[in-house]
């Protein structure tokens, strides 16, 4: 996986190689989908969502050029797999998803791994967490209509965000970087995500 899809693709960031050499992507999918969790392609988790191709989170977690002290937000735990390649390169992840069995699944496995720099709730994650703001650095995992204001206001000076924007079928990714009180947008990559569903994303 890494070899192949990751380093001759162009992910270049040793420590989100070494991250992703490290966590076992195998313990995020259910058993009978574990022989292809090393496989170049998304994978379904259940209640309809899916966990990200492998090149797919090297190409976001290597976007927000964490160096290891930084304070990071996942929107969409999902299988939590994101957020465990996450945890290994930055000092805190706080994720956030509405889909409450995921989240317990995700937490189970964050314990069986002993990752815990890995904090988690069960809410609408285009509100953000402002009670732990600001972050560093802002993953959206589910693609939304546009880039939830909430988010933006809890990102730090400096700070990055990404997140895949556009239609329900297909989107761009976007890497906001905040710097010296302004904000510039930069499109790294088209992808299909699933949904972002919430107050400022998609309506239920
Ligand atoms: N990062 C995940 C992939 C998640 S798929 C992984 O590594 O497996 C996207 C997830 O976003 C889904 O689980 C979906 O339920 C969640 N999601 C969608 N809208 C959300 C919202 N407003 N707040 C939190 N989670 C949301």
């Amino acid at each position: 996986m890494i070899e192949q899809q990751l380093i001759r693709r162009g992910i270049k960031d040793q420590r989100v190689l070494d991250a992703m050499r490290q966590v076992p992507r195998h313990l995020f999918v259910e058993d009978a989908l574990q022989a292809h969790a090393y496989g170049d392609f998304p994978l379904p988790i259940g209640s309809g969502q899916t966990i990200s191709q492998p090149y797919i989170v090297a190409l976001m977690t290597e976007a927000l050029h964490l160096k290891g002290p930084e304070k990071v937000l996942e929107i969409g735990t999902g299988s939590g797999y994101q957020a465990a390649v996450l945890s290994r390169l930055c000092q805190r992840v706080y994720t956030v998803e509405r889909i409450d069995i995921l989240v317990g699944r995700a937490r189970k496995v964050f314990d069986r791994l002993r990752y815990h720099n890995i904090v988690s709730r069960i809410d609408d994650g285009t509100v953000g967490w402002p009670a732990e703001a600001p972050f560093d650095a802002i993953m959206v995992t589910a693609g939304g209509p546009h880039i939830p204001q909430p988010l933006l206001a809890q990102l730090a000076d400096p700070g990055r965000l990404i997140i895949p924007v556009g239609s329900q079928g297909l989107q761009e990714l976007q890497v906001v970087e905040k710097k010296g009180g302004t904000l510039s947008v930069a499109v790294i990559e088209q992808v299909r995500f699933v949904d972002l569903i919430g107050a400022h994303g998609w309506p239920i």
